[in-house]
């Protein structure tokens, strides 16, 4: 741990090395291994006033990309100034000037994907087609976000009552904070950030103390626009800037992303505040495959969903279910079609999926595989030990665990790894009732063509998003976002109309006017009497 103890602006030079990796063996390598990132508050990269920090690593390879700072409150304080500090103005500017800044930062997203998704693939590990498809989605979300002239609109009723009416207006909430995961590095920061500016607040992110790099890039990005300082502050750490938002009396919304406890804890804590919060968990998804499922469609949906980004997404499809006489159908070309999957770096086009985050999260996911071995599931495909991958990287194959049962832990636990768990059932009705069972809902697919069945399956599930023959069911950025249950803790979704009314505060309006009632005069002039 490195302890750093002002805040103080960046040398030039500390700053040009911000976002870029160093990991070529050269002395540039060293320097960017004990580079400890900056935190940007104000529009200025300062260094964390009082923290440690830890080494960010490339998941490929263990080679070390920088430190991360473990800000504590101090820093979180001068980030809520910064960001309290530019919102009377930022709130008071014209919504269609706050509007070019998205259109702005749109635009250099599109031109800067490559870096981007470089750099996720650098300190995530995801397939670089993975990391794209992560900015394609970031992009997305800028370009609904630019809806905010219509979105942001009110109501208004004439004739309440005579000559009054009421009109409900939308407002700015004040400061708010989003603390995010270490999986989708863009996008999941991205979710807030756009909506919380463009309605007029201010806003302080904590990024993942696992992949800040892309964050650093992105405030990059931001600082080419020209936002006005203090309009979006970051703040690096983990546990004691996490509390240091929850507790600060200045934020006013907090949006949270990561796994269930975090969830639960940073839901209540916030909200015993006084805050607005929405609490995004973790998940446990199933796909449920019917009889009559089309096997080779089905076949490739359900491995891009388990192994897509090697199982760490909030919605990887975790859990195959098959319905009666689908087991047969299925499961051989399933085991076919996985032992062909080839792990490997992120960046190397012939990786089907990359690395998983850590080497505890290696370990963890090992010991989950162990685990379901002991309690008696089958090993239909191993990925312990996969062949032809960098040495010292968090390297975990496609692994499938047959005939799972709901008591066992491959059942329960949420791997986040490229593992999935088969059950099988014989009727939908059992499917069902599975699925209910979990104490999480985010995802669920099914395969079917059978509509009668898709039906009764996407009403009665508890599950907050469905797929019908589709793997990964993440609503488009014009939709909402979220789960139900234990993968979500909050009212308002993530981003499509959820996102104007978490961003917003609505304020109603009752008025009348006496001059032109009582005099048929529009204006009440000087000398008049009233
Ligand atoms: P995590 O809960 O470990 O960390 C998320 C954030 O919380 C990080 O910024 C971290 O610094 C902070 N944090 C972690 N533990 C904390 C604690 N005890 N006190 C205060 N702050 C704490 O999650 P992760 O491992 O980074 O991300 C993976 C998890 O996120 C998975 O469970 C995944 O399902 C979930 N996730 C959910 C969604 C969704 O939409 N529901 C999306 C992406 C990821």
């Amino acid at each position: 741990m490195t302890e750093t103890n002002t805040m103080t602006d960046l040398t030039t030079d500390e700053k040009t090395t911000n976002g870029r990796s160093r990991e070529d063996g050269s002395a540039s390598a060293n320097a960017a291994a004990t580079r400890i990132l900056a935190n940007y508050v104000g529009g200025r990269w300062v260094r964390a006033q009082t923290a440690g920090s830890v080494d960010i690593t490339n998941p490929s390879s263990g080679a070390v990309l920088a430190r991360v700072p473990l800000s504590g409150s101090a820093d979180v304080e001068a980030a809520v100034a910064a960001a309290s500090a530019a919102l009377p103005d930022w709130r008071n500017r014209a919504v269609g000037e706050r509007t070019e800044f998205i259109y702005a930062l749109r635009e250099k997203f599109r031109l800067r994907i490559d870096d981007l998704a470089a750099s996720i693939t650098r300190e995530g590990g995801k397939v670089l087609s993975d990391a794209r498809a992560e900015v394609s989605r970031t992009i997305e979300v800028l370009e609904v976000a630019c809806s905010a002239p219509m979105t942001m609109q009110g109501r208004i009723l004439e004739g309440v009552a005579r000559g009054i009416n009421t009109e409900t207006i939308r407002q700015a909430v004040g400061v708010c904070a989003a603390i995010t995961p270490f999986n989708f590095p863009a996008m999941v920061p991205m979710w807030f950030l756009p909506f919380a500016i463009v309605y007029g607040n201010t806003f302080v992110l904590k990024p993942s103390e696992q992949v800040p790099l892309t964050a650093e890039l992105m405030f990059h990005i931001f600082e080419e626009i020209g936002l006005p300082n203090g309009v979006v502050n970051m703040v690096h750490g983990a546990h004691d800037a996490v509390n240091a938002i929850l507790d600060s009396p200045g934020i006013r919304a907090v949006s949270f992303v990561g796994s269930v406890n975090t969830a639960k804890y940073v839901y209540r804590r916030a909200a015993e505040k006084g805050k607005r919060v929405q609490a995004l968990g973790g998940a446990k998804n199933y796909m449920v495959v019917m009889p009559d499922a089309v096997v080779d469609k089905t076949v490739s949906n359900v491995l891009g969903s388990a192994f897509g980004a090697s199982g760490q997404r909030c919605m990887a499809g975790s859990v195959l279910v098959t319905v009666g006489s689908a087991k047969t159908a299925i499961m051989g070309p399933l085991k076919e079609a996985a032992q062909k999957l080839v792990a490997g770096d992120g960046m190397d086009a012939k990786a089907s999926l990359g690395p998983v985050i850590s080497s505890a999260a290696c370990e963890r996911i090992h010991d989950a595989i162990d685990t379901g071995l002991k309690e008696g599931a089958e090993l239909l495909v191993d990925g312990r030990r996969p062949e032809g991958v960098p040495t010292g990287g968090n390297f975990v194959g496609p692994t499938i665990l047959n005939n799972v049962t709901p008591e066992m832990r491959a059942a329960r636990d949420e791997i986040f790894g490229p593992v999935l768990s088969v059950m099988h059932v014989d009727t939908l009705e059992q499917a069902i009732a599975l699925v209910n069972s979990d104490p999480r809902g985010n995802g669920t697919s099914i395969f079917t063509e059978n509509g009668a069945a898709v039906r009764e399956y996407s009403r009665r599930i508890e599950v907050g998003m469905v797929g019908v023959n589709i793997g990964v069911a993440a609503s488009p950025a014009y939709f909402p976002f979220s789960g139900w249950k234990d993968s979500f803790f909050g009212d308002l979704h993530v981003h499509g109309w959820d996102a104007v009314e978490f961003f917003t505060r609505k304020k109603t309006v009752t008025s009348r006017y006496f001059s032109a009632g009582e005099t048929g005069k529009f204006f009440v002039e000087q000398g008049d009497k009233h």
